[in-house]
């Protein structure tokens, strides 16, 4: 029998079996598409031995609370009743939030001796998660209120001033109207590094890090900003030594690689 892990972020699903390519589509943000699409893609599996699935929401007991970057019909689902109806699956099906799962993916690629280790999600929102070789956290980083612009601009959360109003891929194109894969513009980039380096500045501090690595979309431009975002860094912090920081080699894999070995530890 097979286990699977799939990672869903706001834009794409990615989901292993551990044996053949990653697959990637687009996520379904309707609660109904996406119960189809699990049924319909994983169909070829029956009977599955372990689910791990990651999602970009909030759970409170096995129920969705928050989920701003899917439709609004997910909250309140019991999501693994939903999907016992659709799919056989013999064990366990696990589900978690999405930046605690990419963190498993880290914990066990990328930690090397560098503990503590925060991941950073710089995509559609800002998320986090503490990665030490005993446990990874997820961490709200993303709606610490920093007012990085200096203008206390309104999140998706309902909160101003969050890093993920200034940082995240929506918050950027609720601002310029332009999304951040598009922006060339270098002085606007620049920006973002001193504001991302100050956000670093202070969970370096709360955490005393060893390491930062980054996932999501916005990584794609990270040649026009992550190098501003170190200088910040070593030019602010003082009390604590300075973390690496760079970009994670498993890439946006980071959640389907870990979703994956959740669900096989569990199974096996
Ligand atoms: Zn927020």
């Amino acid at each position: 029998m097979t286990s699977i892990g799939i990672d869903s972020g706001a834009t794409f699903t990615r989901v292993w079996d551990g044996q053949h390519a990653v697959l990637k589509v687009q996520t379904r943000r309707s609660y109904a598409a996406y119960l189809q699409f699990l049924a319909e893609t994983l169909k070829e599996y029956e009977p599955i031995q372990t689910l791990a699935l990651a999602l970009p929401a909030l759970f409170e007991h096995g129920r969705v609370m928050v989920a701003p970057n899917l439709d609004e019909d997910w909250v309140g689902k019991d999501i693994e009743a939903a999907i016992r109806q659709v799919l056989h699956i013999t064990g366990a099906i696990l589900i978690r939030q999405d930046t605690e799962v990419a963190g498993y993916g880290i914990q066990e690629h990328e930690l090397a001796e560098l503990d503590p280790t925060l991941l950073v999600t710089l995509s559609s929102g800002v998320g986090g998660a503490l990665v030490t070789k005993s446990c990874v956290s997820p961490l709200e980083v993303g709606h610490m209120v920093l007012n990085l612009s200096g203008e206390s601009r309104l999140c998706e959360c309902g909160q101003y001033g969050c890093v993920e109003a200034d940082l995240s891929g929506t918050g950027i194109y609720r601002h310029l109207g332009t999304r951040a894969e598009h922006l060339e513009d270098a002085a606007f980039w620049s920006e973002y590094g001193s504001d991302l380096g100050q956000f670093f500045l202070v969970v370096t501090a709360l955490f005393k890090l060893r390491q930062i690595l980054l996932i999501g979309g916005i990584c794609q431009r990270a040649p026009l900003f992550l190098e501003q975002a170190r200088r910040h860094l070593a030019a602010t912090l003082r009390y604590v030594p300075t973390p690496t920081i760079r970009l994670s080699r498993l890439g946006d894999n980071a959640g389907v690689y870990g979703a994956y070995r959740l669900a096989t530890q569990r199974s096996s």
